[in-house]
């Protein structure tokens, strides 16, 4: 920091506080091990510092608290819902806004909408919830992320960016026809956080717009994106959060939003949209799959605090403070010269596990080894981002592999503290001297839909890796054979969208 600037603080004080608990690290061995290795299935009781996700982990204000004694629970057009549709509308500026219980709600109900079977879908790199709506509904994901995107060490500012080129060349060999919409995330969660410039969905919005393809925005960190943008982009500076969202926005044709980030709420999302046909046709939709159309599957105070937290979530200090933090954090990581996805994100801090384990293969989960590592560290839980959230592909059933392998260390907002992220980087330096010692680890439940929320592994004996890595047998999962894909992991059936299945 120039040392003619001020520390940073908090903007707000705490009010209420809730415990900690600690356990032994042979308490955490056991608890890990009952885990299966996968920190999704650890009980929060047994987590010290959680940064699994910065998902419905928010703290609320007293404001947001307070809302939720406002609540009118009534089946049809409670006064929460247009609470929330004005909030939606004057910060995120579409004009139809149907409430959904989470984002991938608002996923599903687009996909269905828009997709039809065989279309193509390019987006900013893949989100896990985002492109499996889009494969279920029947289309096939290209990522037309710039390249800078998969390279953890690129100092890019705006990362998160959509090739030009690659966009046309998806569009000329396709055809807009089968393209029904560009899925375009602001603030690219698989790559680390990374913010898209306003130049470039700009620049983007023109390119579809003559070829008639709609955007579908993933809203759902874009005050966050907004932020970077302010910081980072020439003649941004000066400009508010909320002018900057609204500009995106107004680049955009609907909108998918997992109010469990940037909004600030435990629950809740919305899907929104400009065009009148489409909304008639997704609010009848909605009652399919969620509810009535006026709660969407929501208590009507959720919507009331999904509305309070909208407007937080634009104050300028609020969003630096969250953001300073996560630097703050990462910051303190590549002091000690810990490998980090640079530059660093808006929601978490990123540990590159190839850098971090080189002496362990892809096949070995590195950054599920190292998620679990951390844990058995000092009971920081965070999460791997890499080939188990990956998945397989659809048509080949074979592993996908990406070409990050990273750990999430995702910052809750509002609910830790400096203090907190000093303990999470003394205990990542504390690992990370110990690198060569951590072993790889072994598939041995693999589910079909999202596997890496409830995957399970064990621990290869340290002994047999690196050298005996490749004559390794694998048990067999009963009834299949195994390596029918060249993959040497059990599996469940393959995963296969519908009507793709022979
Ligand atoms: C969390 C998230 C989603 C899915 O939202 P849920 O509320 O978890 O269903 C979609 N896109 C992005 C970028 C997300 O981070």
């Amino acid at each position: 920091m120039p040392h003619n600037q001020r520390s940073w603080a908090e903007p707000y004080k705490i009010k209420m506080v809730e415990p900690l608990v600690t356990m032994s690290r042979s308490e955490r061995h056991a608890a890990l091990q009952r885990a299966g290795y996968n920190t999704f299935l650890l009980t929060s009781s047994e987590v010290y510092i959680d940064l699994l996700t910065d998902s419905g982990t928010s703290a609320m204000s007293d404001r947001q608290w307070a809302a939720l004694m406002l609540g009118d629970e009534s089946y049809a057009g409670s006064r929460n819902f247009y609470h929330l549709e004005e909030a939606v509308r004057d910060i995120y500026g579409y004009e139809h806004v149907i409430p959904t219980h989470q984002g991938r709600a608002a996923e599903h109900l687009i996909s269905t909408l828009m997709i039809s079977r065989g279309d193509i879908v390019p987006g900013n790199m893949y989100f896990t919830t985002t492109r499996l709506h889009q494969e279920l509904a029947g289309a096939s994901f290209v990522d037309v992320i710039i390249d800078e995107a998969h390279d953890p060490t690129s100092e890019h500012p705006f990362k998160g960016n959509i090739d030009l080129a690659k966009l046309q060349a998806v569009i000329d060999e396709h055809g807009a026809d089968r393209i029904p919409y560009l899925s375009l995330a602001t603030t690219v969660n698989m790559c680390g956080g990374q913010p898209i410039s306003m130049a470039n969905v700009h620049a983007v919005s023109e390119l579809v717009r003559q070829h008639g393809i709609p955007i579908v925005h993933d809203a759902t960190r874009c005050v966050e994106n907004a932020f970077m943008i302010r910081q980072h982009e020439s003649g941004c500076q000066g400009r508010s959060i909320a002018e900057i969202v609204h500009e995106i926005c107004s680049l955009t044709d609907v909108c998918t939003m997992s109010a469990k980030k940037d909004s600030l709420v435990n629950i809740g999302g919305f899907l929104a949209m400009r065009d009148d046909a489409l909304a008639e046709r997704a609010r009848n939709l909605v009652v399919v799959y969620e509810g009535l159309h006026t709660y969407g599957g929501l208590a009507g105070r959720d919507m009331e605090a999904m509305a309070v937290g909208i407007r937080e979530s634009v104050d300028l200090n609020h969003v630096a403070a969250r953001v300073g933090q996560v630097h703050y954090l990462g910051g303190r990581l590549i002091e000690a010269g810990i490998p980090i996805v640079k530059p660093i994100g808006t929601h978490g801090v990123f540990l590159d596990a190839r850098r971090f384990l080189p002496h362990l293969s892809t096949e070995l989960f590195p950054a599920q080894a190292l998620t679990a590592e951390i844990y058995l560290d000092s009971g920081v839980r965070a999460m791997e981002r890499g080939i188990v959230s990956a998945g397989r592909d659809p048509l080949s059933g074979c592993h996908r592999r990406p070409e990050l392998e990273l750990v999430r260390l995702t910052i809750p907002r509002r609910v830790y503290t400096q203090a907190h992220m000093d303990v999470v980087a003394e205990s990542i330096r504390e690992v990370h001297q110990q690198r060569d010692s951590i072993a790889g680890l072994e598939m041995t439940f693999e589910p079909k839909f999202l596997r890496f929320f409830q995957a399970r592994f064990r621990p290869l004996p340290e002994t047999a890796m690196p050298a005996g890595e490749s004559g390794r047998t694998v048990p067999e999962p009963p009834g299949r054979s195994a390596g029918s894909n060249g993959e040497s992991m059990p599996a469940e059936p393959r995963y296969q969208p519908e009507g793709r299945s022979t």
